[in-house]
């Protein structure tokens, strides 16, 4: 029996156990070639057939139309929050931004270096709780698209309706929820999301996007920060992250044997469920952070009463085999990351944690 530990890390995170079995198998001789995915050439056929099925089981699992691309790119999410206004963003348009959270005020500041860029609702006053309501803001004219985080990974706050935009171009940052729920891509124009949260290791980058989004930018930028020479070139321009793309391969072949979306969003709900109600249960020992409605499925953030039954519930937790349970050093807290990957078993083991901390304490 492998050990594996109770890994509530933000990112990177944990992976399914089969995933890392089937890597080690293939390790020194990834079907039959006698050598590792990561010695591998680009331009060999055994790695574009990889990189070919990799885009394919993107696009089944998330109900992909056509018409979009699905590309592998490297830089993190956070190279996106510059590529996105860089290709997207022309003189004389406005780019839209909600804000709630850490990452969508980052990805704000970065589009502001490239352009015009406003934000159109915020839940900043009232500290992260919720996903500000869109309901009473407009989007300026001549908006070149509206953007959105699906789930703000720090505050554990999570979109659930997006919003209409009409003939305006939605885009998201989903780098801590993609595949996590079944979604109507076809809502969004181009989607985006660093892969070691809910798809792999670090080093890859998905970005899906309409054809005409990504096919032409514009005259005067660097080749490697265009779409269309990514696009142009089936995300193999130049060397990709090979051995990233492979692993995500992996994931991706998991999440169709646990039931696609719908079977993931199922398990993501009832492993969540476990620790808000532990939460909810306490009496006040444990606060959540976000707003009920706005809870994510993805990252529990809470607090307890006072700083010290603070530290001794993380001092205490990591005794246990509790790992990454510490909130971002940004906002303090704790948090508990319960990607895709995260087992059922060990979310029970946390709520059952808590409750037992919990009657200990008090
Ligand atoms: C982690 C994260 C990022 C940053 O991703 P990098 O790949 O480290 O650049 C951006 N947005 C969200 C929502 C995230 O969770």
């Amino acid at each position: 029996m492998t050990k594996r530990a109770y890994n509530f890390n933000a990112g990177p995170a944990a992976l399914p156990l089969s995933v890392l079995q089937t890597a080690a198998e293939q390790m020194t001789n990834f079907e039959g070639t006698g050598m590792s995915v990561m010695e591998m050439s680009h331009r060999s056929e055994n790695y574009e057939r990889l990189n070919n099925e990799t885009q394919g089981l993107f696009r089944t699992l998330f109900g992909i139309p056509d018409g979009y691309k699905v590309l592998f790119l490297q830089g993190g999410a956070s190279t996106q929050f510059a590529m996105v206004p860089m290709n997207l963003l022309p003189a004389g348009k406005t780019a839209a931004f909600v804000v709630h959270g850490a990452w969508s005020t980052k990805a704000y500041k970065e589009a502001k270096l490239f352009g015009d860029a406003v934000t159109i609702a915020s839940s900043k006053e009232s500290g992260f709780k919720s996903v500000p309501d869109l309901s009473k803001s407009a989007l300026p004219d001549n908006t070149a698209y509206l953007h959105v985080t699906s789930n703000e990974t720090i505050e554990g706050v999570q979109f659930d309706a997006f919003p209409e935009t009409g003939e305006v171009p939605l885009i998201a940052d989903m780098s801590s929820d993609i595949l996590s729920r079944p979604l109507d891509v076809s809502k969004f124009s181009l989607i985006y999301a660093g892969a070691q949260k809910n798809l792999g290791p670090s080093g890859v980058t998905v970005v899906i996007a309409k054809d005409e989004l990504v096919d032409k930018s514009p005259e005067h930028l660097a080749t490697m920060l265009r779409y269309d020479t990514h696009a142009a070139n089936n995300s193999l321009y130049n060397t990709p992250p090979s051995f990233s793309v492979y692993i995500m391969n992996l994931v991706l072949r998991w999440i169709e044997s646990e039931g696609g979306l719908a079977g993931i969003e199922r398990r993501n709900v009832e492993k969540t469920n476990l620790i808000y109600q532990a939460i909810d249960e306490s009496e006040g020992f444990y606060r959540g952070h976000a707003d009920a409605p706005y809870r994510s499925r993805m990252n529990i953030t809470f607090r307890l009463s006072n700083e010290d039954d603070e530290k001794a519930f993380l001092k205490a937790a990591d005794a246990a085999g509790f790992v990454g349970l510490k909130g971002h050093r940004s906002v303090g807290g704790c948090r508990a990351s319960t990607y895709n990957a995260v087992p059922y078993e060990a979310c029970a083991a946390l709520a059952e944690f808590m409750h037992d901390f919990r009657r200990k304490r008090q």
